[in-house]
Parts: structure tokens; sequence; C-alpha cells
């Protein structure tokens, strides 16, 4: 193991505090934010686990950098809409659109007092 990759080696945490692993040595179970993002999770309550810690040369710039790692088991799915949740609320949508009298979709909610399109409403009124 290379000078480096030992420093960054501390998997109980004695010398960074939290359990600290180098690029990519981590246990498979703690995931970086982007990665649960990919999979459409998201941490949950949990505190940052563990952190992966290496070093950068990026725009000729030697640094540590580091990425805080969360526990996959404890993370929850992402509070976004699903596509069957929002499928089931553009058809919510339509029924709200969709006139009784005539069966047509107005293109707007019908008003609640009326119940039926303007159009329907303009029949009944005349
Ligand atoms: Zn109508």
């Amino acid at each position: 193991m290379s000078r480096i990759r030992a420093r960054f080696w501390d998997p109980t945490g004695a010398r960074h505090g939290i359990p600290t692993w180098p690029w990519r040595m981590a246990p498979p179970h703690l995931w970086t934010l982007r990665q649960l993002a990919a999979e459409g999770l998201r941490p949950g309550g949990q505190d940052v686990q563990a952190q992966i810690m290496w070093a950068s040369r990026r725009h000729g710039a030697p640094g540590v950098r580091v990425a805080f790692l969360y526990d996959v088991r404890l993370a929850l799915p992402k509070r976004t809409a699903t596509a069957r949740q929002l499928e089931a609320l553009a058809k919510a949508n339509a029924a709200r659109r969709t006139c009784p009298g005539c069966g047509i979709d107005a293109g707007y909610v019908l008003p609640r007092h009326l119940g039926i399109c303007l159009d329907c409403a303009g029949e009944v009124a005349a």
C-alpha cells in the first residue's frame, strides 16, 4: 500500500474523526450522495457515516479531497414523484376538466359551482 493510501486508511476514525478510506476502498454499503441520488435515494435522517479521502492534483493544485459517505441500508427513497404518481395526478386533473354533460375535456378545470363545462352551462341557461 502506498504512503498516500496509508494516510487515508483509517476505518476506525482514530486520526480523521470519522471512519476514513482511500478512494475506491470504502465498504460497499457506504455510498456518496451522488451514488445515492443515482439510485433515487437520499440519506434519510442519518448523519455522515464515513468519508473517502484522496489526493487531487486537479488544476495543478495538489490537495486532499473528501467525499462523505452514507449507509445505503439507512437510505430512503427520494420524495420526488414517481412516473406512476405523475400519471395518477394527470388522470385526476383530466377528470376535473372533463365535463359530465358532454364528455369533452374542456381544457380547464370545471367550475365547481357548475359541475359542467361553460358550453353546457350556457345551453342550460339558454
Ligand atoms: Zn360540457
